[in-house]
């Protein structure tokens, strides 16, 4: 049976890549009825806190990865395992598969000329029973990471060092307790990101050094941004966190992440994650690098946004609007704002000129709007709205009017009466707005723009 794992290191917010590659495993998982094992790679003592631990589980949760799924296994904790870590070292070296080396950096200098040259061999003989462990690597030939996704990838074993598997110390580095967990935890495939490649040239090694099969192995492709640079959390948003804050919906996230270097085929993007489990394939997965077009993944939340039940929308709305503010206020203008809004969040500027006593006015968009003779405009709409109907299209037409003798149209008249109102220079529907906001808020709004 299918095992996959996810082996995040806790050493930072929750990245979208380390997303990406969870749910390729998560979607392996759920469609073969196998097993998804969570594992925190957290033996890097300097670098990792319990808060990223707890960031990666929540982060993870709010995609849908999570123990309620039968397929979920874990977390287990990398650290747990140095017992088996140290055993696989002792392993190895009494079957002479791997020998201790004292060689200090120096002196591997001087005797290769060369500060770029790998370890020589010049230990494998000595017999030493003390210093760092080096795994023996063959010298001749090439060794060959079979990959689903970028097919045989070849390293000539002469460029090939023989690599330390544990420190002076005795404490087993990284690559090899990555290998000796997913040989513990029954792990079939490795499916991560494409940086871990060169891990693999040596792990193909130390599985059947201990005794192993390798599993299936498939490097995802890099993700870049618009330069076409490697995402990174210096220059990029990258931590799924912000994005969830930001009132990205988990749905329209996990659809648009789905897609960095897979689709689902005859050019289909927008589609529900249970749709998409039964047809993903690693082998359909692109080597190139895939870029993270923030734009499209807003275009995407929007689209799935505006698929919400009205109720639904209203209630994911909530975080983000003071709890003090009239509900009943809000639903006369959620169906509109719905339409408009990309992230959650943005509702909150689309409808505080509702529930404030005066609109939240910046300087630049009070000048923008105020170009064209604001003061007849808002005088003479003033005096329409003190008799028009009190609908949206009597209020247009109104202020068309209004226009008339000015040489101006609806579009210029429009400007001033707009951010008399919400403080804006764009938002909801003008009439709707001010419809909703009622006459005796309007009208004392134009009043105050007029003082
Ligand atoms: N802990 C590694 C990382 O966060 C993952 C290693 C692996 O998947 O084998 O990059």
């Amino acid at each position: 049976d299918l095992r996959v794992r996810f082996a995040p290191s806790p050493t930072g917010m929750f990245h979208v890549g380390g997303a990406r590659t969870a749910l390729f495993n998560w979607a392996l998982a759920e469609q073969s009825g196998g097993r998804f094992v969570l594992r925190i790679e957290d033996t890097d003592a300097t670098r990792n806190r319990p808060e990223w631990t707890e960031g990666i589980i929540s982060a993870l949760d709010w995609i849908g990865i999570n123990g309620t799924n039968p397929v979920f296994e874990g977390p287990y904790f990398q650290s747990a395992y140095e017992p088996q870590h140290r055993e696989a070292v002792a392993k190895l070296l009494a079957d002479g598969k791997a020998y201790h080396c004292d060689c200090t950096r120096e002196a591997l200098v001087a005797r290769t000329g060369s500060e770029h040259k790998g370890y020589d061999g010049f230990c494998r003989g000595r017999g030493l029973t003390e210093g760092a462990v080096r795994f023996r690597t063959p010298d001749e030939g090439v060794t060959v990471v079979e990959d689903l996704i970028r097919g045989n990838v070849e390293f000539p074993n002469e460029a090939q060092e023989d690599f330390v598997i544990a420190r002076t110390d005795g404490s087993p580095l990284y690559v090899l307790a990555n290998a000796v967990d997913d040989i513990t935890q029954g792990i079939t495939h490795v499916v991560r990101g494409e940086e871990h490649l060169g891990n693999a040239a040596k792990q193909v090694l130390l599985w059947p050094a201990l005794g192993s099969t390798p599993p299936v192995w498939a490097h995802l492709p890099v993700i870049v941004n618009e330069q076409r640079k490697k995402l990174s959390k210096r220059r990029d948003k990258v931590a799924l966190e912000d994005y969830r804050d930001e009132g990205y919906l988990a749905e329209a996230m996990v659809n648009y992440l789905m897609l960095l270097g897979w689709g689902p085929g005859e050019d289909r993007e927008i589609m529900p994650w249970a749709e998409m489990v039964p047809l993903f394939k690693l082998e359909d997965v692109n080597s190139a690098s895939a870029f993270f077009d923030e734009k499209k993944l807003r275009a995407f939340n929007g689209e799935y946004i505006r698929a919400l039940p009205l109720e639904t929308f209203e209630e994911r709305c909530a975080p983000y609007l003071d709890p003090a503010w009239d509900r009943e206020l809000f639903s006369k203008v959620a169906a509109l704002a719905q339409t408009r809004i990309g992230v959650l969040a943005e509702i909150r500027q689309n409808v505080d000129f509702l529930f404030l006593d005066e609109p939240v006015f910046d300087q630049p968009s009070w000048d923008k709007a105020m170009k064209n003779s604001p003061v007849e405009i808002l005088t003479a709409y003033l005096d329409r709205l003190e008799v028009v109907n009190w609908d949206p299209e009597s209020l247009k037409e109104a202020l068309e009017e209004v226009g008339v003798p000015l040489g101006l149209k609806l579009g210029k008249t429009q400007a001033p009466v707009r951010v008399a109102i919400t403080g804006r220079t764009v938002g909801l529907p003008l009439f709707e707005s001010i419809e909703v906001l009622g006459r005796e808020r309007s009208m004392e709004r134009l009043w105050a723009a007029l003082a």
